[in-house]
């Protein structure tokens, strides 16, 4: 029989350990599928984080390094740069990258380091009941902000990729959605895109991605991807937020 379906070998055999519904496993397979088809699941070396995303180095089939909370970004410079010749990326959170890490993710997007960063942002804090995010909506209700996040006490949302697009280093930023199967596709040509920039040497790339948090959010996982859409898209800017010269070149 024909097989049209199978796990990409970009990723292990171990059951997802998200809740059922989170798009962390659509961008986990995303993932696991681009370092297939490049060709490059043994030359890769992948940083976990804290948070939901935290056995990420169980769920992928090349190395992994798990790091501090935050301190992703920080971990991949020493690895890419003990390991030049090897594909380095973090898989962090918003709660972990745009809180606790906002410093290291920032100035390794200064310097230019030749690392890809995956931010999964799902405004909200997942793995530890739901508190108020840096990247929770203005109004959004959370464990932290039951009458909805107030502007005047917490401010807005922060769009990182954006503040990380104004960095010289940062040569490629992306803020993607998966949503919706066109949306998964632009996804992963980012992904790709991103993991290319660094083989060719250009600096700091991004692919920050809009998740859903179906357990965190109390919505069913179909009305967490409407919620998305409706909420989360208006807010945050989209699209390939900074390519330079070089990277439409490539
Ligand atoms: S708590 Fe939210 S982000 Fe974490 S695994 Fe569950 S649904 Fe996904």
């Amino acid at each position: 029989m024909e097989k049209i379906f199978g796990r990409p070998r970009g990723l292990t055999d171990l059951p997802f350990t998200y809740c059922p519904g989170c798009t962390h496993g659509i961008i986990h397979r995303l993932i696991g599928e681009v370092l297939e088809e490049m060709d490059i699941i043994s030359d890769t070396i992948g940083v976990a984080s804290v948070g939901c995303s935290m056995f990420t180095q169980e769920l992928f089939a090349c190395d992994f390094v798990q790091s501090l909370h935050g301190r992703a970004a920080a971990v991949a410079t020493g690895v890419k740069r003990s390991l030049p010749d090897r594909l380095v990326f973090t898989y962090q959170g918003d709660g972990d990258i745009a809180a606790i890490g906002t410093s290291h993710a920032i100035h390794a997007a200064a310097r230019g380091e030749k690392i890809t960063v995956v931010m999964v942002n799902n405004a909200i804090y997942g793995m530890t009941g739901g508190q108020m995010a840096p990247t929770t909506l203005e109004g959004q209700k959370t464990a932290t902000s039951p009458y909805g996040r107030d502007k005047a006490l917490a401010g807005s949302p922060v769009d990182f990729p954006k503040t990380i697009a104004t960095l010289s280093g940062a040569v490629y930023v992306a803020a993607m959605s998966v949503d919706t199967p066109a949306n998964i596709k632009k996804t992963k040509q980012a992904l790709k895109k991103a993991f290319q920039v660094q083989q060719a040497g250009l600096g700091f790339s991004l692919v920050s991605i809009l998740s859903t948090c179906p357990t965190g959010w109390g919505l069913s996982p179909a009305d967490s991807l409407d919620w998305l859409r409706d909420n989360m898209v208006p807010v945050y800017e989209m699209g390939e937020i900074k390519a330079t010269e070089e990277v439409k070149d490539l």
